[in-house]
């Protein structure tokens, strides 16, 4: 009997740990323990100065029952990106790809057969856990990866959201570490969700740190905008300009869009272009994706005393077929032309592996 959660506020009873020192490097293989309470010194380097950097991705159970983590990949690169951004040492993919592994394998049968919507989310993360103060890169790290059943992102008619584009914050600025999933860029974030919470909203849109002009992403999620209708629809997404994070499902959904024949554009679009062309009727749709709530569609923003629908403030055509192509691509129900599923092998569930 699996029971649903709140997200990532129950995990499965195991995790994979791995530790790195300077004098000898990574130490040996994943290893597959009991979730628990860890214990550090109170001079835990990343407490300090937050060299911790974290991935998020989804292991699903397919249509044939085997179970698949979707672009361990790359996730294990842009893990290894924002660990070199934040000078940390590299996970090789290799182990990246066996913790992954493990973590599935041991947690497949909190996933039912007979109920595609529920996934497990993983999530590594690495910390500098060497205790010193010293204003340095630590010479002692701790890979970690746990992870949770999660469900109900998966209704059939998502929920539009409404959003509050800040003009008060930036997300990230030009050679920070916006592109990078480091913990320190959610803490920065927090108080600018909260005010888009306190302005009735349920998520922030992040502008670009130098004009304040042009959309970057939507809380921790990328953007999407579709211009038209019908099989002639454009679908664009602002460039990575280096303070956008490359999500995997932003990718994902720019493959997935131009084989069903959109047009697919990354191409920058202003707060104003946004609201005059929603006006409009160019914008005809306006959606957020990443790893966790997949594709979200936004129904209407605020800006100052500007308020904005987009279409008809209901989710649209497009957003909802590349939402489906996705659901169908995790599930297993559509061709895996690119081999982003990467078939995990389940301990005693009698799926076959
Ligand atoms: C993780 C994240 C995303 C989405 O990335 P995915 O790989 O699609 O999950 C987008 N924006 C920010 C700021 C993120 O942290």
């Amino acid at each position: 009997m699996t029971t649903r959660h709140g997200f990532g506020e129950r995990f499965t009873d195991h995790m994979v740990m791995l530790e790195w020192t300077a004098d000898h490097g990574w130490a040996g293989r994943p290893r597959l323990l009991p979730f628990g309470t860890l214990a550090f010194s109170p001079a835990t380097a990343g407490l300090h100065y937050g060299q911790v950097v974290f991935e998020g991705l989804k292991a699903h159970r397919r249509q044939d029952g085997t179970l698949a983590a979707f672009r361990p990949d790359a996730h294990a690169r842009r893990f290894r990106q924002s660990a070199r951004r934040l000078a940390m040492p590299e996970l090789p993919d290799k182990l990246f790809l066996e913790a992954v592994d493990a973590f599935v394998g041991r947690g497949g049968e909190l996933l039912p057969v007979d109920d595609p919507t529920l996934s497990l989310y993983l999530r590594p993360v690495l910390f500098a856990s060497e205790p010193c103060l010293a204003l340095r890169p630590a010479r002692e790290y701790t890979f970690l990866l746990m992870g949770f059943v999660t469900g109900g992102f998966f209704s059939d008619q998502p929920d539009p959201v409404s959003v509050l584009v800040t003009r008060d914050f930036s997300r990230a600025a030009p050679g920070g570490t916006g592109q990078v999933k480091c913990a320190g860029n959610y803490a920065g974030a927090f108080l600018a969700q909260r005010a888009a919470a306190d302005a009735g909203c349920h998520q922030v849109v992040w502008l670009d740190p130098v004009e304040h002009r042009w959309i970057e992403e939507m809380g921790g999620m990328n953007l999407f905008f579709v211009r038209g209708t019908g099989p002639a629809a454009e679908v664009v997404t602002p460039p990575l300009t280096g303070t956008l994070l490359p999500g995997v499902t932003r990718d994902t959904l720019l493959t997935l869009a131009a084989q069903r024949g959109f047009t697919v554009r990354e191409e920058r679009i202003s707060v104003d272009q946004w609201r005059s062309h929603s006006e409009s009727g160019v914008i005809t749709e306006t959606f957020a994706c990443g790893t966790a709530a997949l594709v979200t569609p936004v129904g209407e923003a605020h800006d100052g005393d500007d308020r904005w629908l987009i279409g008809s403030g209901k989710p649209g055509p497009v957003t909802m077929e590349l939402r489906d192509a996705l659901c169908d691509l995790h599930q297993g129900r559509a061709v895996d032309r690119h081999g982003w599923l990467r078939a995990c092998a389940v301990a005693g569930d009698g799926a076959p592996a």
